[in-house]
């Protein structure tokens, strides 16, 4: 057997090892971690709907009615009517035919990508595509063919060059820790051009980017004869659990008929779906979220500009405003140096991110004020 403490040594001294820390309040702008409060900059919580009262209140009502787990898959008993109607308002939601809810992000990936790529279909996927999308690849069997990021002159010359086979284009929406958005008009004019499917993962734009909260697709007002199958998650700005896939109705037949990851695996818990409904309505009806988050971000790269920092920021436009360090053992020190202000983020180092270019993946919440902020960029500027 490999020698597993040997191989975690060598992760130690790359600086690559990782550790959890152990919270004590949940998710929002204040964490406490062994007694002490930190102002938290480092979850995906975007619209602070995690921990809102009315979203709680109904996973509460949700227990009563259903019970904690829904005691088995979809296709067997598992499905219940909350599913069911959050199915529908989602369907609503993403302007789509059908939705399909699957019980995380990963696992809808991991289904809707092995389901449609088969062996002998190229995949063409952003190289720095979140790790499910990568894994969902692989597990296709399907020839994979990594572009550079956000890279469509170079994808649409690939796409000529293998006209005659199936080919798949796949992309992150709002890429996870760049914070920037893929281009995906040209996509779409590029999947159309070669008859090629196109399937996008917005985990960070859906409740953050589109007028209503629609993500990338509401973005860049494109349909879903444009954007054919778009896969959400619901942990992030939604603030609870799970995911789903929205397209047409044959699309989620299929998955119910094939997705493995759909049909083995116990449906999430029926109360999750409730308060998600919940949350759902929040991120239509709230705006001021979206509104306020937005400008945070640039009240923080305005202050970021007016300090010299400008260029250490990667461009994005969005909640996500990742910190380019590079090395793994500084980013690693300026995350120590901000706890010791009282600050949390964390450093991002490979393989989550490609080597050299480790960061600090610095997020904003709907639940931060001007005044967090300001306190961020004071802090920043000390550590800098
Ligand atoms: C978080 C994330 C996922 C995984 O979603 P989970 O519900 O957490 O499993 C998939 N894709 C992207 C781009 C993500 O950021």
């Amino acid at each position: 057997m490999r020698d597993l403490a040997a191989n975690l040594e060598r992760q130690k001294a790359l600086n690559l090892y990782r550790t959890r820390r152990v919270l004590e309040s949940p998710a929002g702008v204040t964490a406490v971690i062994d007694g002490q409060r930190y102002l938290s900059f480092c979850s995906n919580d975007y619209l602070g709907l995690a921990n809102h009262p009315e979203v709680i209140q109904a996973l509460q009502q949700g227990a009563v009615e259903y019970g904690v787990g829904s005691g088995a898959a979809h296709l067997m008993s598992g499905h219940s009517r909350a599913h069911h109607a959050l199915e529908e308002e989602l369907a609503a939601f993403t302007r789509r035919p059908r939705a399909l809810l699957f019980s995380t992000g990963y696992m809808a990936n991991l289904g809707v990508v092995s389901t449609l790529a088969q062996r002998g279909d190229t995949v063409y996927a952003d190289r720095l595509n979140h790790a499910s999308l990568v894994d969902a690849a692989l597990l296709s069997q399907a020839r994979l063919r990594r572009y550079p990021h956000a890279d469509s002159a170079t994808l649409g010359k690939w796409l000529v060059d293998d006209s005659n086979e199936d080919s798949w284009i796949i992309s992150d929406g709002v890429f996870s820790m760049d914070g920037d958005l893929a281009p995906l008009p040209q996509f779409a004019a590029l999947a159309r051009q070669h008859q090629a499917g196109l399937v996008i993962d917005d985990a960070h734009g859906f409740g953050v980017l589109g007028q209503h909260g629609g993500g990338i697709a509401e973005h860049f007002a494109l349909d879903a004869a444009q954007v054919p199958v778009l896969i959400g998650t619901l942990g992030k700005a939604f603030g609870t659990f799970g995911a789903f896939v929205a397209g047409s109705e044959d699309l989620i037949e299929t998955l119910i008929q094939h997705a493995r990851s759909y049909i083995y695996t116990t449906a999430l818990p029926p109360a999750i779906a409730q308060a998600t409904r919940v949350s759902l309505r929040l991120v239509q009806t709230e705006s001021w979220r979206r509104e306020h988050l937005m400008h945070l971000v640039t009240r923080f790269r305005t202050g970021m500009e007016q300090r010299g920092f400008l260029s250490m920021l990667m461009p994005s436009p969005t909640p996500i405003q990742p910190l380019r360090v590079g090395d793994a053992a500084r980013a690693l020190a300026l995350s120590n140096a901000l706890l010791a202000h009282g600050i949390l983020i964390s450093a991002i180092r490979p393989p989550t991110v490609p080597q050299g270019s480790a960061r600090l993946r610095i997020t904003f919440s709907a639940s931060h004020s001007d005044a967090h902020i300001d306190t961020l960029l004071n802090a920043l500027s000390e550590v800098l």
